[in-house]
């Protein structure tokens, strides 16, 4: 599971920072899929209670790629063609046909629907309609609903995003990674820096509400120099918002090859970009929400327009829409339809089994399309309490404005310090600070910019020890698995 080196940081403990690989593990949500088991006898019909009432987030998961990208660890299978993508619209319909009774009881209306994937705009326009339509006619949507619209440079053509404008599409995101030819190849990234270029102009003209654009530092071969010029070219197209991701390779990513082969991730590199860059979008006047998103604030932009040197705080965000990994406080659920989407129903996870590789993304695949009864979970895990407040923490520990400990206090009844000591001392160690009268808890800038270090300590033993199992059992797969399926 890990990317740079082996570090764990408990076997770190007392080592100066300088020693320590920042880069130990992404912790977007808790506990990770590898810690899911096999589940009898739970049938979402018991849990749809937990979907009462407004304010719920919906997912809708594509899972085609035109081809596999080198570091790629998502659930995304290459080399299907339409009639494939018709079947998996199929399932899915037939799915949502089964959910809607049951969200019907239970009054649920959603706040925001993403569609990610895989590369959703590789549908045809047909079948993008199709998705809005199947989801209009068996769900409740807020009027006010955000929806939001994963795309990547060689699918976005004009019709595709008149079409999203049409339907109302919030938030457009666009996988960029690097404008430099180089740096794309070494990922195995299928589009070109022309074609990226091309892709995020048109996505520009169509003046969406948000427009966010990801890339990539830690690249090998990449310098601050390079990954500067990327983000420059990004600040003059005026996206709302700016996601930095490091370079991960996991087990079963094509790059493990070229990792295998000499090609090297160098972790003190990788920070180096990391601070450079951050201190270039705060100049422009982005304001920093956790280690990867920036996110353009009005005050840096006026100032930015009138000449005036953009600040690094203060400024109100220019959009009012945050993803709902960043707005989500941990006590609504989250449905998800299709094949690789994770739900959330209270202390309910599901979601089909963690694959890869694209053989096991196909298999998993294959196992939906034949399912019969969808509200049947076969495969999640249901948190302890003790579980539950750790998901707490993560996920509002490692973005801003941080974690609330008025609000844990009434959701748990205790002092998150009392219950985290590791907090403490991460406030001794400069990483933490007590905000607002002391009632919130929030990352320091260097503290920030090792939430990858800092967040994966935060995983419980048992948590952990399943990860480890379920990479011990899988971790044999890999080499063998790069093959592309031929057929589901
Ligand atoms: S990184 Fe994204 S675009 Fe690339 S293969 Fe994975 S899901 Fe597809």
């Amino acid at each position: 599971m890990t990317v740079f080196g082996t570090n764990s940081p408990v076997e770190e403990e007392g080592q100066a920072m300088t020693q320590r690989n920042p880069y130990v593990q992404y912790m977007y949500s808790y506990p990770h899929k590898t810690a899911y088991r096999p589940l009898v006898g739970v049938d979402l019909r018991d849990y749809g209670d937990r979907f009462a009432g407004p304010g719920h987030g919906l997912y809708f998961h594509v899972p085609f790629c035109q081809s596999k990208c080198g570091y790629c660890n998502l659930f995304s299978v290459t080399g299907m063609g339409e009639e494939v993508m018709d079947r998996y619209l199929d399932c899915v319909e037939r799915q949502l046909g089964q959910y809607a009774p049951i969200m019907e009881e239970a009054g649920a209306v959603f706040s925001d629907f993403t569609v990610g994937g895989g590369t959703p705009l590789i549908l045809s326009e047909k079948q993008l309609e199709r998705v809005f339509h199947m989801v209009d006619r068996c769900l409740k949507l807020e009027p006010d609903r955000q929806i939001i619209m994963e795309t990547a440079p060689n699918q976005t053509t004009k019709e595709k995003l008149r079409l999203l404008k049409e339907q109302g599409v919030t938030r457009v995101s666009m996988g960029i990674q690097s404008f430099q030819g180089q740096e794309l190849k070494t990922l195995k990234r299928g589009h070109s820096a022309d074609r990226a270029r091309r892709g995020l102009e048109l996505l520009k003209s169509f003046d969406f509400p948000c427009v966010n654009v990801d890339f990539i530092y830690g690249i090998p071969g990449q310098t601050v120099d390079s990954l500067l010029l990327s983000l420059k070219e990004a600040v003059n197209f005026r996206p709302e918002e700016i996601f930095l991701y490091p370079l991960y390779v996991k087990h079963g990513a094509a790059m493990e090859r070229d990792l295998r082969e000499g090609m090297i991730l160098e972790p003190e590199r990788a920070y180096e970009q990391y601070r450079e860059a951050s201190a270039y979008l705060m100049s422009e006047g982005f304001c920093q929400d956790s280690m990867r998103r920036f996110v353009k604030t009005r005050r840096g932009r006026e100032d930015r327009d009138s000449g005036i040197g953009g600040e690094q705080r203060g400024g109100e965000p220019m959009t009012q829409e945050k993803s709902r990994e960043f707005s989500d406080c941990g006590s609504s659920s989250s449905l998800a339809l299709g094949c690789g989407g994770r739900s959330y129903a209270g202390n309910l996870h599901f979601c089909t089994p963690y694959a890869i590789t694209r053989e096991r993304c196909a298999e998993e695949l294959r196992a939906y399309m034949r399912q019969e009864d969808y509200a049947r979970i076969s495969h999640g895990i249901f948190l302890s309490r003790e579980e539950e407040k750790r998901r707490y923490v993560i996920r509002h520990i490692l973005i801003r404005p941080g974690l609330p400990r008025d609000q844990y206090q009434e959701r748990f009844g205790e002092d998150v310090l009392e219950d985290f000591p590791l907090l403490s001392q991460w406030e001794e160690q400069g990483y933490l600070e007590k905000c607002h009268g002391a009632r919130n808890l929030t990352l320091t800038p260097e503290g920030l910019g090792l939430s990858d270090w800092l967040g994966p300590q935060l995983i419980s033993g048992e948590i952990r020890r399943k990860m480890e199992e379920w990479d011990h059992v899988h971790g044999e797969d890999h080499g063998s698995l790069q093959r592309e399926p031929k057929e589901l």
